[in-house]
């Protein structure tokens, strides 16, 4: 994806207010001697942003716009240390609804829709980034906020909500509460607009067929004004993103160069017209590859591929690299395994061991089908992993992001 030479203006604009509020990455560009990009080539010379460097400018070390214009702070959820604080100005808020409005109209939803919102407000960017991009439509929103599955039944049911936002767990605990209760015909929702994790196609499946709703996956991040800057299609895979608000490379995660589109590896994303915390070339640790081809749902915006994992989430195990989602594709192509699983990695007796915890879906031979699944992970990874089959039901259901993955080796 060539970076355009009004994003080149975009970037050098950005630069120039970065340098004045003399924030983290202005003393980089300092201290590379770059006051200005004038091509590709040296776009791709500006140095990273990472994670660390927000974390470290806590708490309000990336307000790059004035004070007067900052209108409200965004968190991320420090799962370790400090939270990385966002600020935000009129007009990024505004821009994020833009972007997220524009998500709702690809996924079909308008003004006549009745939108329920299920992830979390306050100091995330989930709950709020939901309700103010459908208030932009002019939808009616629902504010529910997680939790309390009895009331959000209760609300769906009364309101006659027609789009459900969530998380695929929280997505999934409906679907299957709803289909317990046995109280389909009483749920109106025609379009799921689901955020926030990586969900596996069997999972999809299962809520899809669950709820009879079509399903959209919607992509973002806190630190880049939150969900809503991508959002699948009706077209075959992958998400559209707003490169009118972003630019994005795909990088070699080792190498750290920039890959030739099609190719898969880590996401980086340079904001364009942000004004509170504008960021240069930030490493998300996605992975996802650019699709080259034009899309068949005529939307003209780029396209990258659902996101496959995380850099951080690969297990080195046994010398050989692991990603979830390989274990869940693996699960994916068999019918008799749910799309709930859990993996356990640990070290016993001098060796590293994967344990991986499946649900079963209905009738069938435990052991039979622990072994199929050793012998898939062995022909398709190359190592064969111990197969703990459970019912269904069995392993956690979460409201917010559910996890999946305990290694345990460093505990
Ligand atoms: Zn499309």
């Amino acid at each position: 994806m060539r970076i355009s030479k009004l994003q080149l203006e975009q970037v050098n604009d950005r630069i120039k207010a970065l340098v004045a509020a003399d924030s983290f990455y202005g003393k980089k560009l300092e201290a590379a001697g770059i006051t200005e990009v004038h091509s590709e080539e040296e776009f791709e010379t500006l140095p990273f942003s990472e994670k660390k460097d927000l974390r470290d400018a806590y708490p309000l070390g990336l307000m790059t716009a004035s004070e007067k214009d900052v209108v409200r702070i965004h968190s991320s959820s420090g799962t370790t240390g400090l939270p990385v604080i966002i600020p935000y100005t009129a007009k990024d808020v505004d821009d994020w609804a833009i972007q997220f409005k524009r998500c709702y109209e690809m996924a079909g939803v308008t003004r006549f829709d009745r939108i329920q919102v299920t992830p979390g407000y306050g100091l995330w960017t989930a709950g709020i980034g939901f309700q103010n991009g459908a208030e932009k439509l002019g939808a009616m929103v629902i504010p529910m906020g997680p939790g309390n599955t009895e009331k959000q039944l209760q609300m769906m049911i009364d309101m006659q909500s027609t789009v459900l936002c969530s998380t695929s767990s929280y997505a999934l605990l409906l679907a299957e509460e709803i289909e317990k209760r046995g109280i389909r015909d009483k749920i109106h929702l025609k379009t799921g607009v689901i955020g926030s994790e990586r969900w596996s196609d069997a999972m999809r499946k299962s809520i899809h067929e669950k709820l009879g709703i079509e399903l959209y996956d919607i992509y973002g991040l806190t630190e880049v004004y939150g969900p809503g800057i991508g959002i699948s299609c009706k077209g075959e895979r992958g998400m559209h993103y707003w490169d009118d608000f972003i630019y994005l490379e795909i990088i070699d995660p080792v190498t750290l160069k920039p890959v030739e589109d099609g190719v898969e590896g880590e996401i980086v994303i340079t904001t364009l017209v942000k004004e509170g915390a504008p960021l240069i070339r930030y490493r998300t640790h996605d992975l996802s590859r650019i699709i080259p081809d034009e899309c068949h749902c005529g939307c003209r915006f780029p396209r990258i591929d659902t996101i496959k994992g995380r850099t951080d989430d690969m297990i080195k195990i046994k010398g050989v690299n692991v990603f979830p989602s390989q274990i869940e594709e693996i699960l994916g192509s068999i019918p008799e395994a749910s799309s709930e699983y859990q993996i356990r990695v640990s070290h016993l007796d001098g060796k590293d061991t994967m344990r991986i915890y499946v649900e079963t879906t209905g009738h069938t031979d435990f052991a039979e089908l622990s072994k199929k699944v050793a012998a898939k992970v062995k022909s398709k990874i190359g190592f064969t992993p111990l197969v703990k089959v459970v019912e269904i039901g069995l392993l956690p259901r979460s409201e917010k992001k559910s996890k999946r993955v305990f290694d345990e080796r460093y505990d």
